[in-house]
Order: C-alpha cells, then sequence, then structure tokens
C-alpha cells in the first residue's frame, strides 16, 4: 500500500516533534523541511548572549534524527499549490505532500519604529545572541568602560530572563577586561503599565521587587519612539546608549499572508478542531490560533497531536478534538530565581530555579534519549565566549 506523504515544514519545537512521532510508523513518508539545520532551543538562548554554551540552544538535527526513517532538507518554503498538492522551496524544488504540517514560528516585528531594525540587537536567533555577546565585550575592549546604558525593550519572559542574567554577566567580564568595577545601569522600558502583563499581578509584583534589587530599572508605560546609533528615544526624550535589545515584539510568518491563509486573531492562522486550516493542512505552534500558541510547550504539545491524529486516521478511527493545555510558565531572573506560574500555585526564587532546571532536563529529553539529552542539559554549565581578551586570559590561567 502507498504510504501516506507526511510533508512538515518548520524544523522547531512543533515540527520536529510531529516528525518524531511519525518518522518511524511505516504507513507515512514523512519529510522535514527547514531553513535552518538544528532545533533552536529558545529558553536558553539568553545564556548565549552571556557567556553560555552555543551547544546548550542548539540540537543538531543529526543528533536529533540519527536512525530515525524520515528524509530531512535545509530549505525554505516559498509557496504551496494546493491543487497540486506540492510546496515549492527556494532551491527551486517541488515536494508533494497528501499531509502537510506547517510550524513556521513567529519573525521579529519593529513596528515600523526608525532605527531599531538597524541598530538595535535581538536574540531571536544564535547568530543574534552571539552577535549581543560580541558587542558587550567589544565595547569593554574598545572603550575600555560599560555603556552608560543597557536598555532592554520588552518586559515579557525573555526581556526578563536576559535582564536578570546581565548585572553579574556585565561584572564578570569587565573584571576579565580588567576594567574598573562600577555601577552598570540596566533599564527595561516596557509600553504596558506593568511588567509580564500576560501573567497575574502577584506575579509582576514578585518579579519587579526582584528585578529592583538587582538594580534593574524599570520605564512602564513608556514606548519606544525611534532610535539613532548612540540613543534610544523614549516618550521624545532620547535616552544615552550603545546597547538597545529589542524583545517587545513578534508577528506571523509572512508564509502564510503571502499565501494567502485565512488569518484570525493576533494574526495568527485560523484553525479547526483538529488545528486544520484547509483540508489536510495542518498549523501548530505559534502560527495557529489557540489559546496558549507562543510557547514551546504548547508547539510540542500541537506538534504531537497531530501526529496521534494522522495516526488515528491512518487506523481507520476518527481523529480526536484539540483541548488546549495550560502551559506552566517559568520566568527565570538572575542567579538561582525563577518565577513560576503552574496553575493557581505561584513559586518565587530558588524553588523555581530548580524547577525551571528540571524543565529544561524533560524538554531536551523530548527530543532526545536520555543519555544525549544529558550531555546536552550538562552543557548549561559550560563557558563558551568569542572574546580575545577573555579566552587569552582563560588560556593563561589554565596553563
Ligand atoms: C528568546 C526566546 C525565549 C523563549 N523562551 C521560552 C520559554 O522559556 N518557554 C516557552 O514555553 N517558550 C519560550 N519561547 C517561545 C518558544 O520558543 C516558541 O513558542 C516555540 O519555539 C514555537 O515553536 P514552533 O515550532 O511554533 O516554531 P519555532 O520553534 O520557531 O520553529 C520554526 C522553525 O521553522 C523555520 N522556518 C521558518 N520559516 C520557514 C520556511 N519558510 N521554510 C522552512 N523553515 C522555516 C525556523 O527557522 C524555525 O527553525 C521563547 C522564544 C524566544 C525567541
Amino acid at each position: 500500500m502507498a504510504k501516506e506523504k507526511v510533508l512538515i515544514v518548520g524544523g522547531g519545537f512543533g515540527g520536529v516533534k510531529a516528525a518524531l512521532e511519525l518518522a518511524d510508523d511505516n504507513r507515512f513518508a514523512v519529510t522535514l523541511v527547514s531553513d535552518h539545520p538544528s532545533l533552536r532551543y529558545y529558553p536558553t538562548l539568553y545564556r548565549n548572549a552571556t557567556g553560555g554554551s552555543r551547544a546548550n540552544s542548539n540540537i543538531p538535527f543529526d543528533h536529533i534524527f540519527a536512525d530515525k526513517k524520515l528524509t530531512v532538507y535545509a530549505d525554505t518554503a516559498v509557496s504551496i499549490d494546493r491543487k497540486a498538492k506540492t510546496i515549492k522551496t527556494a532551491s527551486k524544488q517541488v515536494l508533494e505532500y497528501d499531509s502537510l504540517i506547517l510550524g513556521l514560528g513567529v519573525v521579529t516585528n519593529y513596528f515600523g519604529i526608525a532605527g531599531l531594525e538597524e541598530y538595535s540587537y535581538s536574540i531571536k536567533t544564535n547568530h543574534q545572541a552571539e552577535r549581543l555577546e560580541a558587542h558587550l565585550h567589544n565595547q569593554l575592549r574598545e572603550d575600555g568602560a560599560p555603556d552608560l546604558n543597557y536598555i532592554i525593550v520588552g518586559a515579557g519572559p525573555t526581556g526578563i530572563e536576559l535582564a536578570g542574567a546581565l548585572p553579574s554577566y556585565l561584572h564578570k567580564i569587565m573584571a576579565k577586561h580588567d576594567v574598573m568595577d562600577r555601577k552598570v545601569n540596566i533599564t527595561i522600558v516596557e509600553a504596558m503599565p506593568r511588567l509580564l502583563p500576560r501573567l497575574p499581578k502577584d506575579v509582576s509584583r514578585a518579579v519587579r521587587r526582584r528585578l529592583k534589587r538587582l538594580g534593574i530599572k524599570l520605564l512602564l508605560g513608556e514606548s519606544v519612539q525611534g532610535q539613532t546609533a548612540g540613543s534610544l528615544i523614549v516618550n521624545g526624550k532620547p535616552l544615552a546608549s550603545h546597547t538597545v535589545i529589542w524583545t517587545a515584539g513578534v508577528t506571523n510568518n509572512p508564509f502564510f499572508s503571502d499565501n494567502h491563509f485565512v488569518i484570525a486573531g493576533r494574526g495568527k492562522v485560523a484553525v479547526d478542531t483538529y488545528l486544520q486550516t484547509e483540508d489536510n493542512i495542518f498549523i501548530i505552534g505559534d502560527n495557529a490560533n489557540t489559546p496558549y500558541s507562543g510557547l514551546a510547550q504548547t508547539a510540542l504539545y500541537d506538534g504531537k497531536f497531530v501526529a496521534d491524529n494522522l495516526k488515528r486516521r491512518a487506523s481507520g478511527k476518527d481523529m480526536k478534538s484539540y483541548k488546549a493545555k495550560r502551559p506552566v510558565t517559568v520566568i527565570p531572573a538572575g542567579p538561582h530565581w525563577a518565577a513560576v506560574v503552574w496553575g493557581k500555585l505561584h513559586l518565587f526564587g530558588f524553588a523555581g530555579w530548580l524547577l525551571r532546571a528540571g524543565a529544561d532536563f524533560v524538554g531536551f529529553h523530548d527530543y532526545e534519549p536520555w543519555p544525549k539529552a544529558t550531555r546536552q542539559f550538562f552543557t548549561e554549565s559550560q563557558v563558551e565566549e568569542d572574546c580575545v581578551v577573555c579566552n587569552t586570559k582563560a588560556n593563561y590561567e589554565n596553563a
């Protein structure tokens, strides 16, 4: 019997999970197309920018799919031909499907604010995180002093975890660069009146207290109007800085509007109870208009959900209806401290930190067998920097 051709586009949390679930099932011929050769483990990307191991936030597909029966292409999907049931890629491949799973993730949105794209930093990819880290070091090397202000725009989880990691990291690298230790000014700018606006108020308050203890300044209810080479314009006033990190906006992948998908709330793709947007086209993770889309756990859940349904359908059973699952939110804020929102349970401090470490461990195991996941987890304690000064010093000290 001919195998059902399942084409998965996007090798992120959702797409990779769906591929893993379907790869060894003989009823399916699975192909994964992704424009990046590894799974970006976004939750630990902020550590890439602050001296953490690159490997910790990057799991190559060769590791994940070793011994799995599927075809993987490094390519970018450009268009869809619904009649012919094909996807065309940037390298002009035409890939056929019987069932299509789209999990392309989101892209950065600067809301058209002048100067941001040109001058700001970001931590949405490994490359961007490493670029920020290199900038922090270059500045100390070239100016012999820290920046006047380090500004993070966006008081969501990404902005907070990065802000929390910065003070200790900056002091550490100032010492390595023999720069006189002094106070560093770190500010979070947020347009909403409170930080973590999507989470309960007591969580915002606890994280706010924690950030204050770390010496981080908060500008809440203030909006960014532009950026120049040396400043960020906030509410009409320039704030001097060469280090502005934009974490404040994302928008759905342009593939969907370019290819005339039906868009629902928040710019996400409209889906039915099977996460289907059209016959045999399934949308997962950040792209789908579901209550908790925008989180890694949701993408993973969606990938498994669609894979399970395809298996059910291949067995002649009815597909199950989607039930959105409220994810556990864990937000680290500085060394050994995290806020956890687990339904009605709100936990802060070291216990939250331990829970986050456990979540990462389990998170890696979602994509790799235990021995590999364990190795991946322990890369967390490794230090990795590209700075000539720091590396020369480390080599000298270790000699
Ligand atoms: C810095 C950061 C920290 C985060 N921290 C957390 C956290 O702590 N907890 C949490 O739950 N969530 C977190 N998130 C959100 C989480 O990472 C996303 O919700 C999750 O990655 C969504 O999974 P996905 O499969 O939908 O998309 P993604 O994981 O983004 O994967 C999409 C993949 O598709 C590829 N792609 C895009 N366009 C194309 C194309 N046209 N053709 C081929 N391939 C394409 C992309 O390169 C990418 O590899 C964080 C996000 C960021 C940016």
